[in-house]
């Protein structure tokens, strides 16, 4: 089976590495070094659909005051279906990681405000 599969890094397509593992392979990008996780056979929890793609989520800290700092990236599947949105926002800051969706809170006056 051939996989379709770029660095969610640095988008590397040639130079990745598989390690197969039980149900999963383990990638590495011999590029950026850049290791991540790949089932093989992804599927999406809430429809089912297969058509995962892995991108590279901001791993945000709160900085000093409000300043909040991107201190790394982890992989995470999303949905072409259902995260359509987050997919299309991430294609369209390239390469810059998807921004998590909650993130750290600032303060607790300002985090009471800012749900919902
Ligand atoms: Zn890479
Ligand atoms: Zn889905």
């Amino acid at each position: 089976m051939a996989f379709d599969l770029a660095c969610p890094n640095c988008g590397e397509r040639d130079d990745l590495n598989g390690e197969r593992r039980e149900d999963l392979i383990v990638l590495l990008c011999g590029a950026c070094e850049f290791g991540w996780e790949r089932s093989l056979s992804p599927s999406c929890e809430r429809c089912g659909g297969a058509d995962i793609q892995t991108v590279p989520l901001a791993i945000v800290e709160k900085g000093r005051g409000t300043q909040l700092s991107v201190v790394g990236v982890r992989p995470v599947d999303l949905c072409s279906e259902c995260d359509r949105d987050r997919l299309r926002h991430y294609h369209d800051h390239r390469p810059n990681p998807l921004m998590p969706t909650e993130l750290p809170t600032v303060g607790p006056e300002q985090a009471a405000d800012s749900i919902g």
